[in-house]
């Protein structure tokens, strides 16, 4: 669609759709391995800041370390914030809407891991409520191995 201003000039609106690849490195490829093998969510602690982070990074975003100490994190975690989607984009959504996305903050860990919720009510989510992963019967190597998170 396009829109002629009052100006004259012109917006236009349009999607575009772009297929990448994401080299996800040794860090990023440690902790979907132990996800897909063994259902264990890990994140690395910053040897400075001592932030726990998942997913894991190989450097500090806020000191620029490299971090090397694994930590292995629970399935539990709390909600810290939410959305319901309710509008399809064919193609690029994890589910059909509507389905709701959350940041979970995993115990142990200090950074949010956005993610789907599942087997929930969508009405009665909450910011603050004990969440569970849930992991998928058929793991491909990537975040959806963790099918959801689940209140407990
Ligand atoms: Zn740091």
């Amino acid at each position: 669609m396009t829109v002629e201003l009052d100006d004259g000039t012109r917006i236009h609106e349009s999607r575009i759709r772009l297929q990448y690849t994401w080299w996800i490195g040794r860090t990023g490829s440690n902790f979907y391995e132990e996800i897909r093998k063994n259902r264990k969510i890990w994140g690395i602690k910053c040897p400075f800041c001592r932030v726990v982070y998942v997913p894991p990074k190989e450097n500090c975003p806020k000191c620029f370390s490299k971090m090397h100490e694994w930590v292995e994190l629970g399935n539990t975690g709390t909600l810290t914030t939410y959305t319901v989607v309710n509008y399809a984009i064919p193609g690029i959504q994890p589910e059909n809407p509507p389905f709701a996305l959350g940041i979970i903050i995993l115990d142990r860990a200090n950074t949010g891991l956005v993610h789907l919720l599942g087997e929930i009510d969508l009405t009665k989510i909450r910011v603050g409520m004990r969440v569970q992963a849930v992991f998928n019967e058929k793991p491909q190597g990537d975040l959806l191995d963790i099918k959801y998170f689940k209140p407990i």
